[in-house]
């Protein structure tokens, strides 16, 4: 992973969903089921993800539970990453539906 592709994905060069923002975290944005509340995150990649268990295969995840202002229901995201630089390459949300 050279400087040249990291910057390019900083800057938005690079496209798709789950991509870091200048500040390093990674934004992650969920409409609750229940009541339609759109529920936004911040996932700190330097220290919220988790190696994956062997047998899981290569990469990170990081799991959420997010809870709105509206009916206070949880909605859960699992997401997974290529690597540290929020490369998404998955996502699961529980109890909502994702947002881009
Ligand atoms: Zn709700």
């Amino acid at each position: 992973m050279g400087r040249l592709s990291f910057l390019t994905r900083l800057f938005g060069g690079g496209g798709g969903r789950g991509a870091q923002s200048p500040d390093g975290g990674i934004y992650i944005r969920v409409r609750c089921n229940a009541c339609g509340e759109v529920i936004q995150t911040r996932v700190n990649p330097s220290s919220e993800l988790s190696a994956l268990d062997e047998g899981e295969g290569e990469g990170y995840f990081v799991r959420k539970v997010l809870v709105g202002q509206k009916c206070f229901r949880p909605v859960e995201v699992r997401l997974r990453y290529s690597d540290l630089h929020g490369r998404e390459v998955s996502r699961e949300v529980l109890g909502g539906t994702s947002v881009e």
